[in-house]
C-alpha cells in the first residue's frame, strides 16, 4: 500500500514551495515522525507534518519521491510541538519547514543511523531522578507564600512584577519544584535572555534539581551538546530544560510548566529567519498545551504591563506584585547630577567622583554604565572636516586605542588609525565622543593615587564586547568582580543585566540622555529597564543596602523618566508611556509589521516596498473581505532604514500598522504572494532581499 505524506523540509527562505512537500511511503507513518527525504540530489532531514489530500491537489503520481527511511528510536513529535511550530510560521510569515527544521538540533540532519543510534544508546545521565532536596533551603517570605498560592489557584498567564533581588527566581523554582513533584512525568522550561550573563542561575537550578535531570539549550553549546539537551527533552528524561529563546521551541511531550525569566529583555526577540518573539511564543505554546506561563520582571515590558492590566479593563494575565526586597534589603537611592552646572566637557562630575572615592576607601565596589564601546565613536579632523565615515556603511568607523584601529561595527570592516588627515595630512586628528574604553583611562587618571583599606592601587576594570571576545574571558572577568578584586567596574549594558554581585554599592549611569529624545518609540522604555536593572545591582547585601546609590548624569534632571527612576516608580512611568503611546496609536495599542528590503540602490529597495503595496491595493479592491481589512491597516511609504546603508547594501523599510491584528495579519498573508510576484519582475532588478518581521522592536 502507498501512502502520500506532506512533510516538512527545510526549504530555502524565499521558495515559493510554503515548506511542505509531497512524498510517498509504503509504511504508514506517524504525524511528526523524523524522516529522511530526497530533495534535488540531495537526502534532507522532514518532519511528517500531514496525509496529503491526493484527490484534491490533482497530482501526478510518478513525479513524487519516495522517502528514505524514518530515523530510528526517536519518537515522533508531539502535536502540540507541530501546532506551536505551525502557529510561529504563520504568525512570523515563514514558511513551516524552515521553522520546523531550524528548531531542531542540527546534528539530528548531519549523523548517519549508526552515529544516532550510537547517541541514543549512550545514557543520559545516570538517573534523572530528582533530587530529593528541591525544596528552598531558607523559609520562604510572605511576600513569596503569597505569589505561590495565586500560582497554585490561578490558570495564568502570571505576571510577577517584582523589585530586584525581590525573590522572584526563588518563586520560579519553588512552583517548578511543586509541579514536577506532583506528577512524575512533568516537565517544566525555564527561559533566561542570555545564559553566558548569568551563569549562577544555572548552577543554583542545577544545585536545586540535581545534574541529571536539568539540561540547557542555547547557542553557545556544541552541535553534540545541543543533540544530547534535544534527546533528553524529548524522550522525557530531562524534567527541566533551561535556555535561551531557542528553548522555546524544545520538544517536551510533557511540558506542564514555562517560566520566561527577566521577560521584557530584548533578547527574546529572534532578530533573523523567522523573527519571532520567544516569550510571546512561550504564552502561546503554555495556552496550546495547558502548560501554566509565569513571566517575571522588575521592568515589564510595556505589553505583558498592559495585558495584565485588571481583568475588568481587559487584562488578560494576573500580575503578582513583590515589591520589597529579601532581608529587607534597600533599593539604591537615586542621584541625579545636573550637568548643566558641571564645567563644560565634563566626563565624569566631581560629586559623583568624590562618592567613587568614597566606596574605594571602603573597599566597597562601583560600576560605571556607558553603553558605547571603543574608545570614541568617531575621529575627526579639526582642519578640513574629515571624520571617520565607513566606506561601506551609512556609519562612523569606531576607533578602538587598544590597538589603534578603526573598527566598522556595522560590517566588521577594520583598519590602522591613520597617521594623519587622509584627506589634508593634518596630523593631528582629535577623537570625537567617548566609549568604555576611553572612559576606563579617564577613570584611571582621575583616581591616579587612591587607595583600597589594603593599601593596594585602586583597580578598574571593563567588560564589554571587546573585552570578552575570548572564550573563557567573561567569566573571568566576572569572578575577578565576585572575588574583590576589582573595585570600579566600567562596561556597556553587558554588565547591567543579572549579575549578582554583592559588594556594589554604587552604579552609575555616565551619559544616559541619548535615549530620551530618540526617534525610536521603545527607547525610553528601554532606558529606564536598562537604568532599574544596573541599579538592581547595587546594595544586593542587605548589609550594604542601607547606603547603596544609583547616580544618573544628565542634562535633563526633571524629565520624567528619571522622576519615575528616582521613586524607583515603575507603575508611574508605565502609566505615562502607555498614555503617549495610546495618543499616538503605538503598540500595545495598535500592532506593527515592518517590510524591509535589501538592494543595491536605495531606489531599487523603496520600489520595490511601493510597488507591492500598490500591487496589495489593487488585489485587494477585488474581494470585499480584503477591502475591509485593508481600510483597517496603514501602509507608510518606504523610506530609507535609519542606518540606511550596511556592508553596500541600501536598505529601506515601509512600516504597517493596524489597530486590528487579525487585519494586519489577514494584510501580510496576502502580501506574501505578492513579494514572491514582485521579486522576479525585471523593475525590481538589483533587490537582494526582502523580509518581513511581525512585532518588531524597533521601528
Ligand atoms: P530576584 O530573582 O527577584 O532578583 P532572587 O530569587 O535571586 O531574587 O533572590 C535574591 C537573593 O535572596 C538571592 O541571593 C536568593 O538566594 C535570596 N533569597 C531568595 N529567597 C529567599 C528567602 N526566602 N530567604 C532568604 N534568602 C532568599
Ligand atoms: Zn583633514
Ligand atoms: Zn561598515
Amino acid at each position: 500500500m502507498t501512502f502520500w505524506l506532506d512533510v516538512a523540509v527545510a526549504t530555502p527562505v524565499h521558495s515559493q514551495v510554503g515548506g511542505l512537500l509531497v512524498y510517498r511511503s509504503n509504511e504508514a507513518l506517524a504525524l511528526g515522525s523524523l524522516v529522511r527525504v530526497p530533495l534535488g540530489k540531495r537526502e534532507v532531514l522532514g518532519v511528517v507534518w500531514g496525509v496529503h489530500n491526493k484527490a484534491a491537489q490533482g497530482l501526478h503520481a510518478p513525479s513524487v519521491r519516495e522517502v528514505c527511511g524514518a530515523l530510528a528510536g526517536i519518537e515522533p513529535l508531539c502535536q502540540g510541538w507541530r501546532a506551536l511550530v505551525q502557529f510561529a510560521a504563520q504568525y512570523y510569515q515563514r514558511a513551516i519547514g524552515e521553522v520546523a527544521l531550524a528548531a531542531l538540533p542540527p546534528q539530528l540532519r548531519d549523523l548517519n543511523d549508526a552515529q544516532l543510534a550510537r547517541r541514543l544508546k549512550r545514557p543520559s545521565g545516570a538517573d534523572a531522578a530528582l533530587s530529593s532536596a528541591m525544596l528552598a533551603p531558607w523559609p520562604l517570605s510572605e511576600q513569596q507564600v503569597a505569589v505561590l498560592d495565586n500560582i497554585e489557584e490561578g490558570s495564568g498567564p502570571f505576571l510577577i512584577f517584582g523589585a530586584t533581588g525581590s525573590g522572584k527566581t526563588e518563586v520560579y523554582l519553588q512552583a517548578v519544584a511543586c509541579c514536577l513533584a506532583a506528577d512524575p512525568n512533568a516537565q517544566a522550561l525555564m527561559m533566561v535572555p542570555e545564559i553566558n550573563l548569568t551563569p549562577q542561575l544555572e548552577e543554583r537550578v542545577k544545585a536545586r534539581f540535581g545534574e541529571a535531570g536539568v539540561v540547557s539549550m542555547h547557542s553557545g553549546m556544541t552541535a553534540p551538546q545541543r543533540l544530547k539537551s534535544w534527546l533528553a527533552a524529548h524522550s522525557g528524561t530531562a524534567r527541566i530544560v533551561l535556555g535561551t529563546r531557542m528553548a522555546v521551541f524544545a520538544s517536551m511531550p510533557h511540558l506542564k510548566w514555562i517560566v520566561v525569566d527577566e521577560e521584557h529583555d530584548a533578547s527574546y526577540k529572534q532578530q533573523e529567519g523567522a523573527r519571532y518573539s520567544a516569550r510571546d511564543l512561550a504564552v502561546y505554546r503554555g495556552r496550546l498545551e495547558g502548560a501554566k506561563v509565569l513571566l517575571g520582571s522588575a521592568t515589564p515590558s510595556l505589553e505583558s504591563w498592559h495585558h495584565s492590566r485588571p481583568a475588568q479593563e481587559g487584562g488578560r494575565y494576573q500580575r503578582l506584585h513583590m515589591p520589597t526586597r529579601i532581608g529587607a534589603g534597600q533599593l539604591p537611592a537615586v542621584r541625579r547630577v545636573d550637568m548643566n552646572h558641571q564645567p563644560r566637557k565634563t566626563v565624569l562630575s566631581a560629586p559623583l567622583m568624590a562618592a567613587i572615592q568614597e566606596r574605594v576607601a571602603r573597599g566597597e565596589q562601583s560600576m560605571l554604565l556607558l553603553n558605547r564601546r571603543g574608545y570614541a565613536p568617531v575621529l575627526h579632523c579639526a582642519d578640513c572636516g574629515w571624520k571617520s565615515q565607513c566606506a561601506h556603511c551609512s556609519a562612523f568607523k569606531v576607533f578602538h586605542k587598544i590597538d589603534r584601529s578603526l573598527r566598522c561595527h556595522h560590517c566588521g570592516f577594520s583598519q590602522r588609525v591613520p597617521r594623519a588627515c587622509p584627506e589634508c595630512g593634518n596630523a593631528d586628528i582629535e577623537a570625537m565622543g567617548r566609549g568604555t574604553e576611553q572612559l576606563e583611562e579617564h577613570l584611571g587618571e582621575l583616581l591616579a593615587g587612591v587607595c583600597r583599606p589594603d593599601g593596594q592601587a585602586v583597580q578598574i576594570a571593563r567588560i564589554d564586547a571587546d573585552s570578552t571576545r575570548l572564550k573563557g574571558a567573561l567569566a573571568m572577568q566576572l569572578a575577578q568582580v565576585h572575588s574583590g578584586q576589582v573595585d570600579v567596574l566600567v562596561g556597556t549594558q553587558m554588565i547591567a543585566k543579572g549579575h549578582d554581585f554583592r559588594r556594589i554599592t554604587l552604579v552609575a549611569a555616565v551619559n544616559p540622555d541619548g535615549a530620551l529624545f530618540s526617534s525610536d518609540f521603545r527607547a525610553p522604555e528601554r532606558l529606564f529597564a536598562l537604568l532599574m536593572q544596573a541599579g538592581g545591582r547595587a546594595g544586593r547585601d542587605a548589609a550594604q543596602s542601607a547606603g547603596s546609590e544609583m547616580w544618573v548624569q544628565t542634562f535633563h534632571p526633571t524629565h520624567a523618566l528619571f522622576e519615575a527612576l528616582k521613586k524607583h516608580d515603575y507603575p508611574s512611568f508605565a502609566a505615562q508611556q502607555l498614555t503617549e503611546r495610546l495618543e499616538a496609536g503605538l503598540p500595545p495599542m495598535s500592532f506593527q509589521a515592518l517590510l524591509r528590503s535589501d538592494a543595491r540602490t536605495q531606489e531599487v529597495a523603496q520600489n520595490f516596498l511601493n510597488n507591492v503595496k500598490q500591487d496589495l491595493h489593487a488585489l485587494c479592491a477585488l474581494d470585499s473581505t480584503d477591502a475591509a481589512a485593508l481600510a483597517q491597516v496603514s501602509l507608510y511609504p518606504a523610506v530609507p532604514m535609519s542606518i540606511q546603508r550596511v556592508a553596500n547594501v541600501e536598505r529601506a523599510q515601509m512600516l504597517i500598522e493596524s489597530p486590528s491584528r487579525q487585519a494586519l495579519h489577514r494584510v501580510l498573508t496576502l502580501m506574501q504572494a505578492l513579494l514572491h510576484a514582485a521579486r522576479s519582475k525585471p523593475q525590481h532588478k538589483g533587490l537582494i532581499r526582502w523580509l518581513v518581521d511581525v512585532d518588531p522592536l524597533a521601528i
